[in-house]
């Protein structure tokens, strides 16, 4: 008996979403102007607070500047995988103009090697950030293709589900009304940063105590600071909250600062408030620094950012050698299948798209009709191939777009690799 026939891959397309509003699609932050995100109910600090200029809302400093990336992946019999990312047009070029190179004429089951070609290749100006990001969705259209080509949804090609329901927890401006919607937990974001000084202290603490008191004591409430604190600031602010049951305080700290979050891991020993990053951390280098200085109790990835679900898995199988939890950012769908498929990633992120934060709508906008929401506390997975949703294209425009011709005449660069003949010593 021999393996089924797996077709190889014919061309690569890379898409972007042109002056969105109130449709986010994979950028979560290109929202409308009066969005909650965009600080449309409360303040939100941010990096960027310290300017008086750009405090006032989020879309000012261009947080969204870049928005949707959309990358297809496409068999020579025709059968399409989908993945995602923030990156945009910028994005698009790096996707159609050097990373499809390592893609057309492969092997769809090949995902490691082209993993690990596409980062050797754009080291010289990668590492993390946009590169990764449009790597990332690469990588993702990858495993959507291979689930779709043998008829599995992704979380079975990575080894079956480890839990039979994935509870979730919601990322909101209202935990009042996220209670109501029977989420498991909350958080909510932090209001003001250091530069408004002792006053925007003791408001960040009068929110969350008005929070905790409005969602009653046994609701997990979390604090989300946007990488806008220092290290007395949200030693200070932690130690505030702990007696109002703050669940973690996440993302205090600018990602490079892994200095300042082993300080605050050594200042806050002995807390009940747990300590968590990672969201704009990148790739399993990235996530080692944060694991072996055992700074936090839980990482945070965005599958669609990090490097895709190729270097998602290596991630999570070195957290739990760490004992430490992974629960992704965002990501939806990208991170469902990968935490129903590993036992050290027990809950999901739901980030509340609605303007106002009172109804659950999709994280992608109407990019995937068809993408999963929550219900009940829990994101249940249909049984569909691949990551089980479907692009709508209505609203994309591919500005970097090849011709099958070159498509064809990168794809035979690949097929063209004589075997080794002689075995040499391999390193
Ligand atoms: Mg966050």
């Amino acid at each position: 008996m021999t393996t089924s026939k797996i077709p190889r891959i014919a061309r690569v397309r890379a898409f972007c979403q042109q002056g969105a509003t109130s449709n986010q699609g994979a950028d979560c932050h290109d929202v409308d102007d009066e969005h909650w995100l965009n600080c449309g109910l409360a303040p939100i600090a941010t990096p960027m607070s310290c300017y008086d200029q750009y405090k006032a809302a989020r879309k000012s400093w261009g947080i969204n500047a870049l928005g949707t990336l959309a990358v297809e992946i496409e068999a020579e019999d025709g059968t399409v995988g989908v993945g995602v990312t923030i990156g945009g047009e910028p994005g698009c070029f790096i996707v159609e103009k050097h990373l499809s190179r390592f893609v057309e004429g492969q092997d769809p089951r090949n995902v490691e090697l082209m993993w690990d070609q596409m980062f050797r290749a754009t080291v010289n100006y990668g590492r993390k950030g946009l590169p990764i990001q449009a790597l990332s969705a690469v990588d993702l259209a990858l495993w959507d293709l291979l689930g779709k080509l043998r008829n599995e949804p992704v979380y079975s090609l990575l080894g079956g589900k480890t839990k039979d329901r994935l509870p979730v927890y919601c990322t909101t401006a209202r935990p009042d009304l996220a209670q109501k919607l029977g989420f498991v937990g909350a958080k909510i974001p932090c209001c003001y940063g250091p530069s408004e000084g002792g006053e925007g202290l003791q408001k960040n603490i009068e929110y969350f105590r008005k929070w905790r008191e409005q969602v009653g004591p046994d609701f997990p409430l979390s604090l989300d600071c946007y990488m806008s604190l220092s290290v007395p600031y949200v030693t200070s602010l932690a130690r505030a909250l702990e007696p109002y049951g703050l669940k973690w305080i996440e993302e205090y700290l600018p990602p490079d600062s892994y200095e300042g979050y082993a300080q605050v891991r050594s200042n806050l020993r002995g807390s009940t408030v747990m300590l968590t990053t990672g969201e704009h951390e990148y790739t399993r280098y990235g996530f080692q620094r944060l694991l072996e200085s055992r700074c936090v109790d839980i990482i945070q990835p965005d599958i669609t950012w990090m490097g895709g679900l190729t270097e998602a898995r290596r991630v999570v199988a070195m957290a739990s050698a760490y004992d430490t939890l992974v629960i992704p950012h965002g990501s939806s769908v990208f991170s469902y299948h990968l935490q129903y498929a590993f036992p050290n990633c027990p809950l999901a992120e739901f980030l509340n798209l609605s303007p106002k934060a009172d109804s659950i709508v999709p994280y992608f906008g109407d990019l995937f009709p068809d993408e999963p929401l929550p219900k009940d506390g829990f994101i249940d997975l249909p049984d569909k191939p691949g990551f089980g949703v479907t692009l709508n294209k209505e609203n994309l425009t591919r500005p970097y777009p090849r011709s099958d011709e070159e498509s064809r005449r990168q794809a035979l660069q690949n097929l063209k690799q004589p075997p080794l003949k002689k075995a040499s010593f391999p390193f």
